[in-house]
């Protein structure tokens, strides 16, 4: 029934974009399914050519990501509302949970107003430079400008965990490399993710977040 009612819903019939619709649709619509493995194929019509069929095949999951957000600037509640309004409503992603959030004393650049801090974890369907522009698309839309580096800013959304995945991008690193050197996001972080292990160190966040609190004191 979910097969005949995306291929008619869909007017060009490219077989990657019915693999990727499908994929995403059974996801969405069978929330006991992680993960999955989809061929679609496609009886080759044309005569001369010795192949039956073309197909593609790909492999979709849902992803665990934390997001470290912060904004300093203006009314700060409402901008971390407005990016988990903008989260919520995609349904690539599912299972949004937020950390308390607390305010904090600017890192980097002290000249500023405080910061309101939080994380949030949820699922998503995204790859993860999908998912960078996708936020990078909410802190625009918050009115984000970048002038200052670790300058004042309406929102920031940073990825901290993208699964266990290591990733060194020229746009992307992932885990963020300077999460485990910050006690504003491993705070909430640790309140989503106690057990949580960094990826590329093998530290507990826990334990990360007591040798900070040690430093500070
Ligand atoms: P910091 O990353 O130290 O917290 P920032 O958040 O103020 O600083 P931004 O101006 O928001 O920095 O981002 C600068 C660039 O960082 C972005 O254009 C993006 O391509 C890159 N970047 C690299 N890794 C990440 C990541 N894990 N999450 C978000 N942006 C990242
Ligand atoms: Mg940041
Ligand atoms: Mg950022």
């Amino acid at each position: 029934r979910l097969f005949n009612r995306e291929m008619n819903r869909q007017k060009d019939q490219l077989i990657e974009r019915v693999c990727e619709r499908l994929a995403k649709a059974v996801l969405c619509e069978f929330p006991l399914v992680e993960k999955l493995e989809l061929t679609v194929k496609k009886p080759y019509a044309p005569v001369l050519n010795h192949i039956d069929y073309v197909a593609v095949t790909i492999e979709r999951r849902w992803h665990k990501v934390y997001i470290g957000a912060g904004s300093n600037m203006g009314d700060k509640a409402s901008y971390l509302d407005y990016a988990v309004k903008r989260i919520c409503e995609d349904d690539n992603n599912r299972n949004f949970r937020e950390a308390a959030r607390i305010v904090t004393e600017p890192w980097g650049y002290k000249e500023q107003d405080e910061f309101l801090n939080t994380v949030f974890a949820f699922d998503t369907l995204y790859q993860p430079l999908e998912l960078l522009d996708k936020l990078q698309d909410i802190e625009r839309e918050a009115g984000r400008s970048r002038e200052i580096h670790w300058g004042p800013r309406t929102l920031d959304l940073d990825i901290l965990l993208y699964d266990k995945e290591i990733i060194e991008g020229e746009r992307l690193i992932i885990p963020h490399p300077l999460m485990d050197k910050r006690l504003f996001v491993i705070t909430p972080l640790c309140e989503l993710h106690p057990y949580g292990i960094h990826p590329l160190t093998g530290e507990r966040f826990c334990k990360i977040k007591d040798n900070l609190l040690k430093n500070t004191t």
